[in-house]
C-alpha cells in the first residue's frame, strides 16, 4: 500500500456528506476520513488488525463517492479495498474462495452451467411455489436474500447465442470489440443485445470473442490478485488478436476494472494499450449523437437516471448517459436528487450487510419516487439487480431499464 496516499488526507471532512455509511450512522469510524485514519494507524504500527477494526472497514461499500468529493485526491474506498485485498492475499484462498474464484469464475462455460439449475427452478414454476409457501424462511437469511434478488433469467446466456461478428449496418465506420461481462451475459442479455444492435446500426462491426473471461473484479474483491492478473492477461491476449478501435462494455463494474488493467499489470505495454481502448457504451454512442438523434422515435415517458458508482465515481462518466436520454424525442427527463449516491448493491454487500444496504436503498427509492418518473435508467448489473428488487417491493409502478434498452426501444420499438 502506498503510504503517501494515506497521509494526503488533511482531515477536512469534505467527504463526509458524500459517504453513504456516514450519512446513516454519523460515526467517524464509518466515514472516509475515519477509515483512512484507521488504515494509517495500522500501517504506522499503532493499531492491531483486530476484528473490530475489520468490522469498521467492512462497512465501506467501495462506492468511491468520497474520491469524487475529496479536494486532495484521497480515495478512501480504494485504500480500504487495497488494504482488505492485501490482508486476504497474505492469508491465502480458502477452499470455497478457491472453488469460486479459480475453478468457476474464470471459466464462462462452467459459470453458465452453474446457472442451469436456477433456470429450471424458474421455468418449471418451482420458484413461484417456493416463494408462495415461504420455504426459504427455513434456510439461512442470506440464501433467501440472494434468491429474492434474482430476476427472470433469459432462455440462454448471450455468449451462447451471439455471433462472433455482428456486421455493421450500412457503411462501416470502424470495428469494436464487445466485452460481455458475466452478469450481463447470464442475466441481462436483452440489454447487451440492444448494445450490440445500437453499435451495429451506427456503422460499427462488432466483434464478440467467445473465449473472453470475467474481468477479474470478483478476484480483486476476494483478495486474489494473482487470479485478477491471470484474467487480465487472458482478455488482453484475446482482444489483441483483433484489430479493434475500441473495447466496449455496457457493464459499469467491468468497465472500471478493464480500465485498470494497465495499472494492475504495471509496465506491460499491451495492458496499457488494452485499457486505453476501453469505453463505456455511453462514451461511444455520445460520439454519434446527431446520427443517433435522426434514428430515434418519440417515447412519451417520464425518465430518471441513477449513476452507477463504477461509472460516475470510478470512470468520471456523468454527462454522456444524460445527453443520450435527452436525445429521445418526447422523453421527459427528470433529474434524480443525489443521482450518484450508491444504491447499496456494491458487489455482494447487499447480501453480506443487509441492514446497511436496505437503509441506503431506501434513500435511493425515496429520491426516485420524488421525481415522479415511471422509468429508472441505469447501466450496471449490480444496480439493476438491487433497484429492480427495491422497485418491485416498494414502487411497483416504476420500471427499470438499462440505458441501451431504452435507446433501442426508441430506435426499433418493442423487440
Ligand atoms: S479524505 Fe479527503 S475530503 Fe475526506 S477528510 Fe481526508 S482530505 Fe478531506
Ligand atoms: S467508498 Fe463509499 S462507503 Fe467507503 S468511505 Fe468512500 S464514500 Fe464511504
Amino acid at each position: 500500500m502506498d503510504y503517501v496516499k494515506l497521509i494526503n488526507c488533511m482531515r477536512c471532512g469534505m467527504c463526509l456528506p458524500a459517504c453513504p455509511t456516514y450519512k446513516e450512522t454519523f460515526l467517524e469510524t464509518a466515514s472516509p476520513r475515519g477509515r483512512v485514519a484507521l488504515v494509517r494507524k495500522v500501517q504506522e504500527g499503532e493499531l492491531d488488525q483486530s476484528e473490530q477494526l475489520l468490522e469498521y472497514l467492512s462497512l465501506c461499500l467501495d462506492c468511491q463517492a468520497c474520491a469524487s468529493a475529496c479536494p486532495c485526491g484521497v480515495n478512501a474506498g480504494e485504500l480500504v479495498a487495497e488494504f482488505t485485498c492485501e490482508r486476504k492475499e497474505s492469508r491465502g484462498l480458502g477452499f470455497m474462495e478457491d472453488l469460486i474464484l479459480r475453478k468457476l469464475v474464470p471459466h464462462p462455460d462452467r459459470l453458465e452451467t452453474s446457472m442451469v439449475p436456477m433456470r429450471i427452478y424458474q421455468k418449471t414454476g418451482l420458484q413461484n411455489l417456493v416463494r408462495k409457501l415461504g420455504i426459504l424462511k427455513m434456510f439461512p437469511k442470506q440464501l433467501e436474500r440472494m434468491e429474492g434478488l434474482l430476476p427472470d433469467l433469459p432462455d440462454k446466456p448471450l455468449r451462447q447465442e451471439i455471433q462472433v461478428i455482428t456486421p455493421a449496418v450500412g457503411q462501416e465506420r470502424g470495428t469494436v470489440g464487445f466485452f460481455l461481462g458475466c452478469v450481463m451475459s447470464l442475466i441481462f442479455s436483452d440489454a447487451s443485445r440492444a448494445t450490440i444492435k445500437l453499435l451495429s446500426s451506427l456503422g460499427y462491426k462488432v466483434i464478440t470473442p467467445k473465449s473472453q473471461v470475467c474481468c477479474g473484479a470478483p478476484n480483486m474483491l476476494g483478495g486474489d490478485m494473482a487470479g485478477l492478473k491471470e484474467a487480465a492477461q487472458t482478455n488482453i491476449d484475446i482482444f489483441a488478436s483483433y484489430d479493434v478501435d475500441f473495447i466496449v462494455t455496457d457493464c459499469g463494474g467491468c468497465g472500471a476494472e478493464l480500465k485498470k488493467y494497465g495499472h494492475h499489470l504495471d509496465g506491460y505495454k499491451s495492458a496499457e494499450i488494452f485499457s486505453g481502448k476501453v469505453r463505456d457504451i455511453s462514451q461511444v454512442l455520445a460520439l454519434h449523437a446527431d446520427q443517433l438523434r435522426a434514428k430515434l422515435k418519440p417515447l412519451p415517458l417520464k425518465v430518471t437516471y441513477h449513476d452507477p458508482c463504477h461509472i460516475a465515481h470510478c470512470q468520471g462518466i456523468r454527462k454522456e448517459p444524460r445527453d443520450l436520454l435527452k436525445l429521445v424525442p418526447a422523453l421527459e427527463y427528470r433529474e434524480l436528487e443525489a443521482a450518484d449516491a450508491c444504491c447499496g448493491s456494491a458487489g455482494t454487500y447487499n447480501i453480506e450487510r443487509p441492514e446497511m444496504s436496505d437503509l441506503i436503498l431506501k434513500r435511493k427509492l425515496d429520491t426516485i419516487q420524488a421525481t415522479g418518473a415511471k422509468i429508472l435508467v441505469t447501466s450496471n448489473p449490480g444496480c439493476l439487480l438491487q433497484l429492480k428488487k427495491g422497485l418491485a417491493d416498494h414502487l411497483p409502478d416504476v420500471k427499470i431499464m438499462h440505458l441501451t434498452e431504452i435507446l433501442d426501444l426508441s430506435m426499433n420499438g418493442q423487440s
